[in-house]
């Protein structure tokens, strides 16, 4: 069977619903799996919480989705992405806010563990060095790690000699799931930052044992001018132009 692994929708509904439209072009998935970040930043995140709702899928809990609910403060928020997420809370329905409230921070799917940021610091930690991968590799039980939060795709892995090795995740490249633990990011849908604007996900195959990682693009004018429609930072919507 098949699983879409997702990460930082963050109300970007053209970039989840280009995302959507590629799965079923690949025949579809059995779960999509969302690693946290569903609203925060993007003009829909209304749409973006109903839409995933309709697919069988399991999701964690981010830090945006956290403050768009107030269960956490905008205080460590950059004054672009406090902004964005005050806005957001006004355009929540009650029953949104029962979803995001409901989102656990730590889920377990067969051989995966699924956090937002870290398993360690499951809401917060942004997993960008080996240093802190490594010291990660203690704090999850399964054999395979799935992040998002950084908006950067990699895998981090940690091999039979105790050392941790960094690896980018290029696109269309297919990650064999061998003996080695690994932390993986699919990247980032909504507001991808590695410098490529298109949006990042992957499909795990649990038959094959593998994990593909693909690179779409998508309307970013559309949710550009969403964004400016609604008055929302503009440093926000042109980064959208470069992924960055
Ligand atoms: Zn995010």
């Amino acid at each position: 069977m098949r699983y879409a692994i997702v990460a930082d929708i963050h109300a970007n509904l053209a970039a989840f619903t280009a995302v959507l439209d590629d799965i079923e072009r690949r025949g579809g998935v059995e779960e999509v799996w969302c690693l946290g970040d569903v609203v925060g930043y993007g003009p829909d995140p209304h749409q973006c919480i109903e839409l995933l709702r309709q697919y069988n899928h399991i999701c964690v809990a981010g830090n945006h989705d956290w403050a768009a609910i107030g269960k956490v403060d905008t205080s460590d928020f950059n004054p672009d992405a406090a902004a964005a997420c005050h806005w957001t809370a006004q355009q929540l329905s009650p029953e949104d806010i029962r979803y995001l409230e409901s989102l656990p921070l730590v889920v377990q799917r067969s051989d995966f563990t699924l956090v937002h940021g870290s398993p360690r610091e499951p809401i917060w930690e942004y997993l960008l060095s080996t240093d802190s991968a490594k010291q990660n590799f203690a704090y999850f039980q399964s054999q395979f790690c799935l992040i998002g939060h950084s908006h950067v795709p990699l895998v981090f892995e940690y091999n039979e000699t105790g050392a941790c090795l960094f690896g980018e995740f290029p696109t269309d490249s297919v990650l064999t799931l061998a003996e080695n633990r690994l932390i993986i990011n699919p990247g980032g849908i909504g507001q991808p930052r590695d410098g490529d604007p298109r949006v990042s996900y992957a499909i795990y195959d649990n038959e094959a044992r593998s994990i593909t990682h693909y690179r779409i693009p998508y309307d970013i004018g559309a949710t550009q001018s969403r964004m400016t429609e609604h008055g929302l930072p503009r440093r926000l919507v042109a980064r959208l132009s470069y992924g960055a």
